[in-house]
Formats: C-alpha cells, structure tokens, sequence
C-alpha cells in the first residue's frame, strides 16, 4: 500500500522562521522506496525523528527554489550518497533552480541521476512516475505534479501559486489533491493560494480527498482543522488539514 507521509505542513516565512510548524518536505511512499518533495528546513532532522531509512528514499523532487522548499536539498544528497561513496538517487529539479546553484556543483557527479523538470512532461524513476503541471503563477519557476500510484489512483500536488482559471483544467485527474494553503484571505500581489481561491477551484473539480497543507499565518490563525471542516461541509467534499507527521494511505480503486 502506498503511503504519504507529511513531514512538516509550514508554509510561508514567518511560520518556517518561528518553525510553528515543522518545514521539512513531504513523503511519498511506494512498495520499500521514498520520494522525497520539497526538502525544506529540518528535513534531515524529521527524517531521523520518524526513522526513515534514507537508502531508501530514491528521489528527491524540488519544485522551485524558495527556501522552504529546496534548503535541505544538500544534505539530503550528501545523506543518501553517503557523501559521494555510493552513487545513488535521482533528483529533479527546474533549471532556474540549477541556475540558482541549488545544488552545490561538487555533490552532482554523486546522484545516479539528475533531471531538469518541463512543463508537461512523463518522468518516471521506478517506482514512481509523475507528470508536470504547466508552469505555476509563483515568484519562480514552479510546477505543481500529478504522480501515478500503483492502487491506480492519481495524486495531484498543487506546489505554492497563485490561482488562475486553468488550474482546474490542469488537476481534474486528480482523486487525490493535496494544495498549498499559505494564506487564508487572498492579498493582492500575493502569489500563494487562499481558502477563497480553494473554492473557486472546488466547485469545478471534485476530487475525492483534499488535503490542506503549507500553511501561513493566516491560516494557522484560523485553525486549519476548523477551515477544513467547515470547507467539507459547504463544498460536500472530503478536506483534511495536515498535520505534522501526518500520514495517509491509499487504498486500493474499488473494482
Ligand atoms: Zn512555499
Ligand atoms: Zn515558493
């Protein structure tokens, strides 16, 4: 059974800064291997507090640049290589990320591989397989990720931008939607999405989970428990808020 484990839910700075909630990224499990999105501040801390074997995650998957989505990258890389003894794991990441030096030079030739992500593209690294989303409305080159899981279920990833029409359009496969919720009400000029923005995309694409997470101030004031009820009961949908250490397991489509 495949497995998604929320290591930390922080979103904007203020939060990963006070860490009020924890920054490390997001966990995908399938059969024995880890991916590993968005490895955030204190990834490699969460990562030991839950005793999460790092051989055994064999991707890393970075969406954009911003800190607290990519600051544990190295480590992560010098962790699973064992800095550089072993050659292992995949990365993938945008190229403004790349062009940032994200990824320090001297730890590339010890990945397996690395991959530059593009819109609307296949990747696939056994045993995960994922697609691109076009490109997000945010501050950087970001893209939000639909990953095929072997219950036959689709898992969409709405990485951190702003809300536009197409949005639903580009993750209605999705049974499964986790999204960034950094702000609660939208502020102009803002590139994050609010509950407001939520709505709008919810009453277009009715997926049967949708799970909260990547939390600003805004939100964590609000409650996310009490924002995600109160959305499931005017929407008539399954939402849940993360927490950190949250883990979901994904069941089997029915036949
Ligand atoms: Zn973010
Ligand atoms: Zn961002």
């Amino acid at each position: 059974m495949s497995e998604i484990i929320f290591l930390g839910t922080a979103g904007a700075r203020y939060v990963v800064a006070k860490q009020l909630r924890a920054s490390a990224g997001t966990l995908i499990k399938i059969e024995d291997s880890y991916l590993l999105l968005d490895p955030g501040p204190g990834t490699l801390v969460y990562l030991a507090k839950r005793k999460i074997p790092l051989q055994k995650i064999n991707t890393i998957l970075v969406s954009h640049q911003h800190l607290d989505h990519s600051a544990d990258l190295n480590i992560m890389v010098d962790a699973i290589t064992e800095g550089g003894f072993k050659k292992r794991g995949t990365v993938f990441l945008t190229e403004s990320s790349l062009k940032e030096h994200i990824l320090l030079p001297y730890l590339q030739p010890f990945l397996y591989r690395l991959e530059i992500l593009k819109p609307y593209t296949f990747f696939e690294n056994p045993p995960f397989k994922f697609k691109t989303s076009c490109e997000l409305k945010h501050t950087a080159e970001n893209y939000g990720f639909l990953f095929y899981l072997p219950e036959g279920k689709i898992l969409g990833f709405l990485t951190d931008t702003a809300y536009f029409e197409e949005l639903s359009e580009e993750f209605k496969d999705a049974q499964i939607l986790v999204i960034n919720t950094v702000r609660y009400t939208p502020k102009e000029g803002v590139l994050h999405m609010s509950i407001p923005d939520i709505k709008k995309l919810l009453t277009k694409i009715k997926p049967e989970t949708v799970i909260l997470t990547h939390f600003g101030m805004t939100m964590l004031k609000a409650n996310p428990f009490k924002v995600a009820k109160d959305l499931s009961k005017e929407l008539n949908l399954n939402i849940i808020a993360a927490y950190d250490g949250m883990k979901l397991n994904i069941e089997k489509e029915p036949k």
